[in-house]
């Protein structure tokens, strides 16, 4: 892999470090530095920076990392946060929602229900971005993203940009078939007419259901495992008999048993070591291999 700290880039606009510290990127707060690091102003600075980037170096695109767990080693590549250029938020008189990839889903769940857009009120119960929304086909309380979805716009890794209609992003349970390494850096959502006050109620429904039954206060990173055809991911790590089990600086939340949670100290290597533990018990238990759902990158 080239040495990125010979690489010569072109004039940017947006944020360039070196070794740069990916604990304060994602909900554990845990994990190592990227070899480098780039906060694009825009789609045309995102666009300049992976036209330079040597095609040996690896890329990983934050949102804000409510599902990733970055390994203590760091992430030998370069790290693409997207900032304050990503995160507009327009709509039209057909109910189109037009947001950038870096805007807060709980921010355009509001956006479009105070404008009487309803439809999109699950993305209350989403604390990422539109981006890690698209990767991951959110859903929450009966809404999925591939139900409201028109379009996304991305950048692929050679800085090149295309538009993904629903037939190519193949959206499943808590997955999209998009490569890996396209950028999304803004998406196009259907809503339809709605009552203002009924979708607000709608909403603060949904955050009083997540903060009863989800440790939401917590470093966590959401659910752990998928849940697998028929089951429930959590009543498989509670049948196993870990709900407030703790690893080093990890712990099992007592509240919602697919859910982990780092403590003062903790290290990425406690919560992904606790995670196995919990899928090889479950799988001598039950005979169920549990997937991760939680993305993990970097090295140990
Ligand atoms: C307390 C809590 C509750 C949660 N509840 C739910 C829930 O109810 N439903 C649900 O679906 N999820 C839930 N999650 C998980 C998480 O919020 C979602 O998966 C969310 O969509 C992740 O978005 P993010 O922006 O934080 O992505 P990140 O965690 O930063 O990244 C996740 C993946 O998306 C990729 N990604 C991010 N942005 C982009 C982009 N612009 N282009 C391409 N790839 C990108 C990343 O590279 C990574 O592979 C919860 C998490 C927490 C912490």
């Amino acid at each position: 892999m080239t040495d990125v700290s010979t690489l010569t880039l072109p004039p940017l606009r947006g944020q360039v470090a070196n070794n740069v510290s990916l604990a304060p990127y994602s909900w554990f707060r845990v994990g190592g530095p990227a070899d480098l690091f780039f906060a694009p102003e825009d789609e045309e600075d995102l666009s300049q920076f992976l036209k330079a980037l040597p095609s040996d170096i690896p890329i990983l695109v934050l949102g804000l990392g409510s599902n990733l767990l970055v390994r203590d080693g760091g992430f030998r590549g370069a790290a693409i946060k997207l900032g304050k250029g990503f995160q507009s938020i327009s709509m039209d008189d057909k109910q189109l929602v037009t947001a950038g990839a870096g805007a807060a889903d709980v921010k355009v769940a509001r956006i479009a229900a105070e404008a009487g857009i309803a439809g999109l009120a699950f993305l209350r119960g989403i604390p990422g971005t539109i981006g890690g929304a698209l990767r991951m086909n959110g859903g929450a309380y009966g809404g999925e993203t591939k139900d409201v979805f028109v379009l996304a716009r991305g950048l692929d890794r050679s800085g090149d940009l295309h538009t993904f209609d629903l037939s190519v992003m193949g959206f499943s349970y808590r997955h999209c078939d998009v490569p890996d390494d396209i950028i999304f850096t803004e998406a196009v959502f259907q809503g339809r007419q709605g009552n203002s006050a009924a979708i607000l109620a709608e909403m603060n429904t949904i955050t009083e259901a997540r903060s009863s039954s989800q440790p939401v206060n917590t470093r966590t990173g959401g659910s752990t495992f998928r849940n697998p055809q028929g089951y429930k991911a959590w009543e498989l790590v509670d049948q196993a008999g870990f709900r407030g089990f703790k690893k080093g600086g990890a712990e099992v939340s007592p509240l919602h048993t697919n859910f982990l949670i780092a403590h003062e100290g903790a290290k990425a290597s406690d919560i992904e070591s606790l995670g196995e533990e919990i899928r090889s018990r479950v799988f001598e238990q039950s005979g169920i291999l549990l997937e991760w759902e939680i993305k993990r990158v970097g090295e140990p």
